[in-house]
């Protein structure tokens, strides 16, 4: 093996909120590798690379996993620095260690650089920090969504157990995950919110009760989005039930 693969967060879209290394890494690289997620203004930061479009949005691809796993393999036999590009952290929800395990068995030398992810992301959009003294002392990474032959999880445990939840995948199902949550317990009057294309031109923020959230769904143009639930959007709450027209996304930014 000649190459090194270069497992690479590429961040939730800004390009500026890549990490120096992860620039570097990807001006370096002599073919790259990407998910559909991530913002061609990154991937045009690989200037020398051959650049190969992988993986669907919604993550329906278990055969085509083998097949990206074999490009892999395939392309450090033959080029000195290999990029996997993909959205947020890879190591958050990306498949990454189907992709560890198999490098790893073929021999080929692996480096993970870290990126921002989507969580983190929308707490900025949001302005709201994920935990918070005297209020929330943990914060949940779930998602509701499991691979075709997976097991199912219990997703919903998670977010009981958290003071913040963070809900990545959900935003197509947030009817349904509201009145699992409410029906397991929650109150339907936590605060909750959707970030839609955090970071990226497109960002947009609504926030409600989470009786209120399917309801919220509905506001969502196409970006990705994720859900933030807890007490620590509490006054980001009061303030959208005291502004007039109160959800649309321009009146619930902060005051200047
Ligand atoms: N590895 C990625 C997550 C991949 S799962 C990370 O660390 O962020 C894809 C999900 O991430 C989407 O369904 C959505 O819930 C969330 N997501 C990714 N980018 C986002 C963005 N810019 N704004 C809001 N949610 C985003």
């Amino acid at each position: 093996m000649r190459g090194k693969v270069f497992l690479v967060g590429a961040g939730p879209g800004a390009a500026d909120l890549l990490t120096i290394r992860a620039a570097r890494v990807i001006a370096s690289a002599d073919i790259l590798f990407h998910d559909a997620l991530v913002n061609p203004e990154v991937v045009a930061l690989a200037t020398r690379a051959e650049k190969v479009p992988v993986g669907k949005r919604h993550g329906r691809y278990s055969t085509a996993q083998a097949f990206i796993n074999k490009r892999l393999i395939d392309a450090a036999r033959s080029h000195a620095v290999v990029v996997r590009l993909k959205g947020g952290d890879p190591l958050m929800f990306g498949r990454a260690q189907e992709e560890i395990d198999a490098l790893a068995a073929a021999g080929v030398e692996i480096e993970i650089v870290s990126g921002v992810t989507a969580a983190l992301a929308a707490g900025a959009t949001l302005g709201v920090s994920l935990t918070q003294r005297g209020l929330a002392r943990n914060v949940a990474f779930v998602t509701p969504r499991v691979g075709k032959d997976e097991a199912v999880s219990d997703w919903a445990s998670a977010v009981l157990a958290s003071d913040t939840a963070v809900i990545y995948m959900g935003a197509g199902e947030a009817q349904s995950i509201a009145n699992t949550l409410i029906a397991r317990g929650v109150s339907p009057v936590r605060p909750v919110a959707l970030v839609e294309s955090a970071s990226l031109p497109g960002e947009a923020q609504h926030v409600a009760r989470l009786d209120q959230l399917g309801e919220l769904s509905l506001r969502l143009g196409g970006g990705p989005a994720i859900i933030v639930l807890g007490e620590v959007l509490r006054d980001k709450l009061t303030q959208a039930q005291e502004l007039p027209g109160a959800n649309s996304a321009p009146l619930l930014r902060r005051p200047a």
